[in-house]
Order: C-alpha cells, then structure tokens, then sequence
C-alpha cells in the first residue's frame, strides 16, 4: 500500500464511523434524494443557504462505506462556502475522480477519493453526494 492508500482507509474509515452533518436540519431552503441503483446507496441532503452562501447542510441516508464517507466529507468541504465555490469544488471534485488526479489543496479530505477512478464500480458510490449538492446548486 502507498501512503495514499493507507490515508485513504484512514480517512474513510474515520467519516464512516463518526458522520459529519449528520442528520436533518430544522430550516432548510433545498432538499435533493438520490440514489445510486447500482450499489444500492441512498441520500438525502437538506441545504440552508443564506446570502448566496451554504450556511448549514446535513445528510441522511444508508449505503456502502465509500457512498457515506465521501457524504460526510462533502459536506465539510462545503459547508460555509459561496454557491459559486461550491460548483468550482464540486466540479474539482467530479474532474479528480474521473481523471485520478489530486487537484489543490482545498478540497481537503476529499482528495483521498482520487482513488476510486482505478474501481470503476465504486464510482457512483463516490460521487453520489457530490451530484446531489450539484442538483441542489444549480
Ligand atoms: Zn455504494
């Protein structure tokens, strides 16, 4: 295993055991189901925004280790930036996992998911989240 590798099970690992934003927010302006019928993972996404902003955002749902792991870590990316960051990062995000390639700094504990583009099966596990804030920002 590189380090990568092992950063990778850490931190996934970590997310699948202690969710962040996990749960169903009181106030929200935007709520996106999706789900990813090949593996069968399920989210739910409830979004707060406040002046162009993701103020606060919170998941539900159930599925594979890979499809809660990248959840939470999306939304700690996520959570207080600009709707106009949040499709740069979420576009960032979608670009790495289909090239491989860790992109900036800034996309934190997502960048261990460049990974799965070598597991073309887990794609959709990975990204799931990801389409969801996408559909809710759009
Ligand atoms: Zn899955």
């Amino acid at each position: 295993m590189d380090e990568l590798s092992d950063l990778y099970a850490e931190v996934i690992m970590d997310h699948q055991r202690h969710p962040r934003n996990f749960g169903k927010l009181e106030n929200f302006d935007r709520e996106i189901q999706m789900t990813n019928s090949s593996c069968g993972d399920q989210i739910s996404l409830q979004i707060k925004f406040e002046n162009e902003k993701i103020k606060d955002l919170k998941f539900t749902g159930m599925g594979c280790a890979i499809s809660m792991a990248s959840a939470s870590v999306m939304t700690e990316v996520m959570k207080g930036l600009s709707v106009k960051e949040a499709k740069h990062f979420c576009d960032e995000f979608l670009e790495m996992i289909r090239e491989g390639k860790v992109p900036a700094d800034d996309l934190k504990d997502a960048k261990v998911f460049s990974n799965i583009h070598k597991y073309p099966m887990r794609i959709k596990c990975a990204t799931l989240a990801w389409h969801a804030l996408q559909k809710a920002i759009e």
